[in-house]
C-alpha cells in the first residue's frame, strides 16, 4: 500500500508543523527537521494506522489508545507508535524560532520555587538529557504542584506516571545526529539557549 492510500483510509493524520522546516536553523537545520518530521513523525502515524486498522483501537482517539495500551506488553508496538506521535507533536511545540531567554513571570516564579534558579532548572534538563541512556526524552513536568525534571526511555512519557508535561527535548539520535553527530550536549544546550518555548510551557501549567 502506498503512503497516499494509507493516508486516505487512516483515522490519524500527521499534525502540521507549527513553523516552516527552516524556522529553527541553524540550531536545528531544515535537513534534520525535514527528516525528523517528514520521515520519523510521519512514519509513526503510518505505522499506527496500519496497526489499529480493523481492531478495537481503530476508532479511538490518540490519547485513549495511549492510555489503554500503556504498560501492556502485548500492546507495546501500538503504544510506542501512538506515544511517539504525541511526543513529537509536543516536541515541535516545545521549540520556536528565537526561543530560550526568560520564561513568563508565572512560570519563572514556579521554576524558582522548585529549582532555586532558572539556570538550575536548565542544568537539570541538560543533565537528564545526557543521563538518558540510548533513545528517549527529557521533560519539565508538573508533579503534584511542584515542577520536576524527568527523563523517559524510547516512547515513554510522563502522563503514564500521572505527571503533566510542560516542555520536552527529544534526545533520540535522529533529533541531532545530522547537525551535531555524537555531541548530544551541544544540541541540548543550543535548544535550551535558543529554541525552548517557555510560553508553551507556561500555557501547559494550566
Ligand atoms: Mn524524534
Amino acid at each position: 500500500m502506498n503512503k497516499d492510500n494509507t493516508a486516505a483510509v487512516s483515522p490519524h493524520a500527521l499534525p502540521p508543523l507549527p513553523y516552516p522546516d527552516n524556522a529553527l536553523a541553524p540550531v536545528i537545520s531544515a535537513n534534520t527537521l525535514g527528516f525528523h518530521y517528514g520521515k520519523h513523525h510521519r512514519g509513526y502515524v503510518d505505522n499506527l494506522n496500519k496497526l489499529v486498522a480493523g481492531t478495537a483501537f481503530a476508532d479511538l482517539p490518540l490519547l485513549k489508545i495511549m492510555s489503554e495500551t500503556a504498560g501492556k506488553a502485548d500492546k507495546a508496538t501500538i503504544f510506542n507508535n501512538a506515544a511517539q506521535i504525541w511526543n513529537h507533536t509536543f516536541y515541535w511545540n516545545s521549540l520556536r524560532a528565537a526561543g530560550g531567554g526568560q520564561p513568563p513571570a508565572r512560570l519563572k516564579e514556579k521554576i524558582e520555587a522548585s529549582f532555586g534558579t532558572l539556570d538550575a532548572c536548565r542544568e537539570e534538563l541538560a543533565a537528564a538529557a545526557m543521563a538518558q541512556f540510548g533513545s528517549g526524552w527529557a521533560w519539565l513536568v508538573l508533579d503534584g504542584g511542584t515542577l520536576k525534571v524527568v527523563k523517559t526511555a524510547n516512547a515513554e512519557l510522563p502522563m503514564t506516571a500521572g505527571r503533566k508535561p510542560l516542555v520536552t527535548i527529544d534526545v533520540w539520535e535522529h533529533a541531532y545526529y545530522l547537525d551535531y553527530q555524537n555531541r548530544r550536549l551541544d544540541y541540548v544546550h543550543a535548544v535550551l539557549d535558543k529554541l525552548i518555548n517557555w510560553d508553551f510551557a507556561a500555557e501547559n501549567l494550566g
